[in-house]
């Protein structure tokens, strides 16, 4: 890592410069810094540089490295990016600020019992499966706005946004947009898409949360 500093000034740079050009809204843009696979000390630069929001995938590797820095910095907000198991509903709702992956009622039940039990309340986002793709998680975009009430009236749960990964490969745009209309009818706010290589577009089409990992850290191993 050579410069966490100058990598996070130009996708700060660049987020400001989409946000501008093809908005408001979102009124701001949250850049969550994807540390995945990247031990505590790749980190530390970026919490060094002011960065405090990011995102991990497996609930695991993240126990093992953010309780030691939140020793060390104040203020990080931990987001859940990667798919949740049940059994391990007690770890997320300890460990993150916000769980971005909620795509089922088991799961939306099991999180609800922990933030009874823990007295915390993680902010939550429903995952959908924008692409309808087998190897990707999510609940399927014709569910999804009835998955939200679920949440709210069968879970006791709020919902605050949605997340998608569009399928490789193919231009994102219209799944991007497909979401935010799917946000709309749902009630919710926030909006959880683009990655490194497609977050000015899902920019343009209302993103309020980008996930930035290799752009900020480099290529994972
Ligand atoms: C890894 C990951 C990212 C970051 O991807 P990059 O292309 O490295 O920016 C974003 N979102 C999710 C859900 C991920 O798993």
């Amino acid at each position: 890592m050579d410069n966490a500093a100058e990598r996070l000034d130009i996708i700060r740079t660049r987020i400001e410069r989409a946000r501008r050009r093809f908005g408001p809204p979102p009124e701001t843009v949250t850049l969550v810094a994807v540390s995945k696979t990247f031990p505590a000390a790749a980190i530390v630069p970026f919490l060094e540089a002011g960065q405090r929001v990011f995102g991990e995938n497996r609930v695991q590797e993240a126990e093992a490295k953010w309780p030691g820095l939140r020793t060390s910095y104040d203020g990080i907000e931990l987001h859940l990016i990667g798919p949740l198991q049940s059994n391990k509903a007690r770890e997320a709702v300890a460990l993150f600020d916000v769980i971005e992956t909620v795509d089922r009622d088991k799961i939306a039940g099991a999180l609800k019992a922990e933030m009874v039990r823990q007295g915390r309340t993680p902010r939550l986002l429903v995952q959908v499966n924008i692409g309808l793709e087998p190897q990707k998680a999510g609940i399927a975009p014709a569910e999804a706005v009835a998955f939200v009430a679920r949440c709210r009236d069968v879970h006791g749960l709020t919902i605050d946004g949605l997340m998608a990964i569009p399928p490789d490969g193919v231009p994102p745009g219209p799944y991007f947009a497909q979401l935010a209309i799917l946000a709309r009818e749902a009630g919710v706010a926030l909006l959880s898409m683009g990655m490194s290589g497609d977050f000015e577009t899902a920019i343009a089409m209302g993103a309020t949360h980008v996930r930035v990992g290799s752009a900020l850290f480099g290529h994972r191993g």
